[in-house]
């Protein structure tokens, strides 16, 4: 590689914004065939997989991927307020396809880090140079009485991975009687999109406004406070009346005891700290971790597998790089965005190391916009960068921020439309 080559490429290797300027360039790997293996086809894993083959077509990429197709939990509320339709959040693998990948339908079920081989379900091995984890949560079963798998599938979904518990939970919210009471059990820290629960209320309490304008919609939280909430509050006072006596939608923290501890799902009656709650139609979304493989591969710390934030490799195994909502990634939050960030980053890491280079600083972004009514939305952004001493990512000082606070309906449209095209984006950047 001549010197300026080498000079842009390192700093590609440290940043988002420089990684785009890189598209293009001729193949960097040296000497046989390198081969990467992905497992978990969402934002991550398709991300790195596509971008990988966009920076060096001549390195081999193997996708292994559970489902056929992927449906973004990302905009997956819309379908409870029936603005959307669940068919309209899935998509397959043929793009990915097109870069060169070649995508397996199977599931991953080891790791073995000396070998360097995946396992998987199906009895196939796959070796690897680099093998990039990125399969989502998990859930933590064990932690309220009365609710398990089955329950969510058949009677209380918690839909927080977008598929038939979505569809479940939709219908029934249109079979529920007028002014009936919908709970919704939002989970400890951290979890899957910090405030998806309280976006999920406000889509709930869009669809009842037109449908069933006298339903209730309880939020109990283990937290004393959440994403955007003031936000959240001047969208859910300005639509749907909250804090006055015919507020449609009410939350309750952990110092009014909203932590949830029992679920019986014949009566669908919760035993929170303090009270019993019941409902007509009950979503729990339990307390999270990252999913079985990380914990089958032993990649985990506790509930998440720690990576080294410069690259995304595991602190536990080494050319094993752990991505998105999986990984232990603070402060950045668990959201699309940031696993696709994450995924650029980690894919120009891989590649750095393929050709002897070491990986520059990265800057990461994450931009997470929630539709609290019609032609209401808000937004949280930020920049981070590496602070490689304490082998944290912090935001970079006023690089981002929230949307302001009492905008103009102008600027509350604005960000639907803002949010709608964000999830096209970033479709289209991970399949397309
Ligand atoms: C209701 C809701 C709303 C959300 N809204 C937003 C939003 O507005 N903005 C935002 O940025 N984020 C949002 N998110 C969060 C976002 O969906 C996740 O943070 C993101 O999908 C994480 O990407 P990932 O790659 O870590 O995991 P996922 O996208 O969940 O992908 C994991 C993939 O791995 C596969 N997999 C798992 N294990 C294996 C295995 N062993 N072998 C093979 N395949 C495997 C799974 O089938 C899955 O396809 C939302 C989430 C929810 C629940």
């Amino acid at each position: 590689m001549t010197d300026i080559n080498r000079r842009t490429f390192i700093r590609a290797a440290g940043g988002v914004a420089a990684l785009g300027a890189t598209l293009g360039f001729p193949s960097l790997a040296l000497g046989a065939t390198r081969r990467v293996v992905v497992i978990g086809g969402g934002v991550g894993g398709a991300t790195a997989a596509k971008y990988i083959r966009k920076l060096d077509a001549s390195i081999a990429v193997t996708l292994i991927e559970t489902k056929p197709s992927y449906t973004s939990c990302f905009m997956s509320n819309e379908v409870l307020s029936g603005e959307r339709t669940l068919e309209s959040l899935t998509f397959g693998y043929d793009g990915l396809r097109r870069y060169g990948v070649e995508v397996i339908r199977d599931t991953a079920v080891g790791i073995d880090p000396e070998k360097k081989s995946v396992k998987t379900a199906g009895g196939h091995s796959f070796d690897y140079d680099a093998c990039v984890v990125s399969p989502g949560i998990g859930f933590k079963w064990e932690t309220i009485e009365g609710y398990d798998e089955e329950v969510a599938a058949e009677t209380v979904p918690h839909a927080w991975n977008a598929g038939p518990q979505t569809t479940l939970l939709r219908r029934q919210l249109e079979a529920m009687p007028e002014g009936g009471h919908v709970i919704i059990a939002a989970p400890p820290n951290p979890f899957k999109c910090p405030p998806g629960p309280y976006e999920r209320a406000s889509q709930i309490a869009m669809y009842c406004k037109h449908h069933k304008p006298r339903a209730k919609i309880t939020i109990l939280d283990p937290k004393d406070a959440f994403s955007k909430q003031g936000l959240y509050i001047e969208g859910w006072t300005k639509l749907y009346g909250y804090g006055t006596d015919n507020s449609m939608i009410e939350w309750v923290g952990a110092a009014g005891g909203g932590t949830i501890e029992e679920l019986d799902p014949t009566t669908l009656t919760i035993q929170a700290e303090i009270e019993e709650f019941q409902g007509d139609v009950v979503n729990i979304i339990p307390p999270q971790k990252a999913g079985p493989i990380a914990f089958a591969a032993d990649l985990v710390d506790g509930d998440w597998c720690p990576v080294d934030k410069r690259t995304f490799e595991s602190q536990r195994h080494k050319d094993i790089y752990v991505l998105g909502d999986a990984s232990s990634a603070a402060k950045m939050p668990k959201s699309a965005y940031a696993a696709n960030s994450q995924a650029k980053v980690c894919a120009a890491a891989i590649i750095a190391r393929f050709n002897g280079l070491e990986p520059g600083d990265p800057t990461f972004v994450n931009t997470c916009y929630s539709v609290v009514g019609e032609d209401f939305g808000i937004s949280v952004a930020a920049v981070y960068g590496l602070n490689s001493h304490t082998n944290t990512i912090q935001p970079i000082p006023n690089s981002g921020g929230v949307s302001p606070a009492n905008a103009s309906p102008e600027i509350r449209k604005r960000e639907v439309s803002y949010a709608h095209s964000w999830f096209k984006n970033v479709i289209n950047d991970m399949l397309e």
